[in-house]
């Protein structure tokens, strides 16, 4: 028997009891002794991560692995992260090679042990007044879902439990009240839900509260929860087995149903789909000065399903967005548009990304902001990439962080990306620097949407008129007669100079020069409209 060590890859959780199960079932194979070196670690959220694990194996001398997705069925991570981040690892190692090992299940020691839990949660009552809910992770890959079904099916087989069906936490349905709720109807009284997870975590724990949930709401059903597969001998052998597999050399996965090869019904935009590793945070920061290939591009954070992207269009025009934001946009399955995101880059989504426009509601003026986050969370929940495009830059006047906040305390993880604001690229677009050497050595970007004088107003007119420097307003087209007059009012020249640009970077853009004490009514006989930028200081002058 080839005795080659083994590499465990867990994708990692938030849960310290799931971490110290993983350390134990590392642990009580490479007690067996029965291959050379046994090593573990995690591409995401906990300790050791899996460059640590793979340093070590190096460090003991070896260059020939097995390595092995400690996973219960192909998705995501089995298919496409793991892959990605032991890829990373080779370039890291010259020279190291593994053998990539099988996802877990479905294999019968599994569902022995599954059935040892759902024993262990009846407690002696029969198993043939039992029902059992087979709870899964749930996947956005249709092949990972019905890995769950089939081990239900499987779990069924000859066992004696009245029945046995399948349910999701995440990502899927039926979701864990939706399967009871089933049973219910189905007749059933006495129900196990048996998770059909490795390790704890918070989705096993998730699935204990919706279980308990729902039992309280039905005082008449017999709802018991079963434990995780756990660390366990049962286990230990089986990774025995996929490892000595791997060596055998002929693992094929099933390919006939996976999305990223076939185009399945609803999962076409699957196919072909590149794979970018997830970043350990405790990963050495890239580029230690020498090799970063070209077309490597892990720098980017990938959107993952289930995400939020807030990104910035910028100004307007569809190529101001930066390489990021379009990388986010391209693999968005869901758009959420405000008014002044650049209406271009919808037009060049791929088919079948849903567009929700939050400029505007079938009777009313525009969305809330509350309906806004609840359509983020709803379809993040869904397990959709969403994309949150705003104009400009999402954290300068744009609510972006209020979107942040709103997804994490509902649980939704996002990523920000910046970008090109108005409020610096209306004046450059329009010919003018908004700080220049020797003119203007500060800038401030001013919300004008409260007049001076206003009870909630944050600004200080009085220090902004008091200054030398560029002040540049936004959103302040209604207020600008009374914004001018207390500039004025408080100190600055009535003559500073002043340019207004409206629609900048867009085909119809247009500007015009005035003074501070012009100012208003210039913008009423224009009838200047927003969205537009009034650029206040010296730098005006500079322009060409
Ligand atoms: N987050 C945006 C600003 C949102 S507030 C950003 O960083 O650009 C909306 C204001 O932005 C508008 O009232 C206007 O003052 C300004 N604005 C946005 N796009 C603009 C454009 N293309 N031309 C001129 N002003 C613009």
């Amino acid at each position: 028997m080839d005795r080659s060590p083994l590499l465990i890859v867990g994708h990692g959780t938030r849960s310290a009891a799931g971490v110290a199960q993983f350390a134990a079932l590392v642990e009580r194979i490479r007690r067996r002794a029965a291959v050379d070196d046994v090593d573990g670690g995690f591409i995401e959220l906990s300790r050791p991560p899996l460059t640590d694990a793979v340093g070590a194996l190096v460090a003991r001398g070896h260059r020939r692995l097995v390595a092995l997705p400690l996973v219960l069925a192909a998705a995501g991570h089995g298919k496409g992260d793991i892959p990605a981040a032991l890829a990373r690892e080779r370039q890291r190692h010259p020279g190291l090679r593994y053998a990539y090992g099988r996802p877990l299940g479905p294999h019968p020691l599994l569902h022995e042990v599954l059935a040892r839990r759902i024993d262990a949660a009846l407690d002696g009552d029969d198993r043939a007044g039992t029902w059992v809910a087979l709870i899964g992770r749930g996947s956005t890959d249709p092949d990972a879902n019905a890995e769950v079904a089939k081990v239900a099916r499987l779990l069924w087989e000859g066992r004696g439990y009245a029945g046995v069906e399948p349910g999701f936490v995440s990502l899927a349905e039926p979701s864990v009240p939706a399967v009871l709720e089933r049973l219910r109807r189905l007749g059933a009284r006495r129900i196990v839900v048996a998770p059909y997870f490795l390790f704890a975590g918070v989705l096993p724990e998730r699935i204990g509260a919706q279980s308990d949930a729902y039992a309280a709401g039905h005082r008449e059903l017999d709802v018991r929860v079963a434990g995780v597969i756990g660390d366990c001998d049962a286990l230990a052998d089986l990774v025995l087995e996929r490892h000595a597999e791997a060596l055998r050399g002929d693992i094929r996965m099933n390919c006939d149903t996976c999305a990223y090869r076939v185009a399945l019904p609803g999962f076409a935009d699957k196919v072909g789909r590149p794979q970018t590793p997830h970043h350990h945070p405790d990963d050495p920061a890239d580029g230690h000065g020498h090799h970063h290939h070209h077309g490597d591009h892990h720098h980017e954070p990938a959107l993952r399903p289930g995400q939020v992207a807030v990104v910035g269009g910028g100004p307007g025009p569809d190529d101001l967005i930066t390489v990021r934001g379009k990388a986010m946009l391209d693999a968005a399955d869901v758009v959420v548009a405000d008014r002044l995101a650049p209406a271009g880059l919808l037009r060049g989504l791929r088919p079948g990304v849903l567009v929700v426009d939050a400029g505007k509601v079938p009777r009313g003026p525009a969305m809330t902001q509350d309906a806004i986050n609840d359509a983020l969370i709803g379809h993040a929940r869904a397990g959709r990439r969403v994309v949150r495009l705003k104009g400009g830059d999402p954290y300068v006047f744009g609510r972006g962080h209020e979107e942040v906040l709103a997804c994490a305390a509902a649980g939704v993880g996002t990523v920000l990306v910046p970008g090109v604001s108005s409020a610096v690229a209306g004046p450059a677009l329009a010919g003018v620097p908004v700080t220049h050497r020797g003119v203007a050595h500060d800038v401030t970007v001013v919300s004008g949407h409260l007049p001076p004088g206003h009870p909630d107003s944050l600004v200080d007119w009085a220090a902004l008129a008091r200054g030398r420097g560029t002040v540049v307003l936004l959103m302040a087209v209604e207020s600008i007669a009374k914004i001018a007059g207390a500039l004025v009012e408080h100190g600055r020249a009535p003559d500073t100079p002043v340019l207004v640009v409206r629609d900048a970077g867009h085909p119809g853009q247009r500007s015009w020069s005035s003074r501070l004490d012009e100012l208003g009514a210039l913008a009423a006989r224009e009838e200047v409209r927003p969205p537009a930028v009034f650029v206040v200081g010296p730098v005006v002058d500079l322009r060409g």
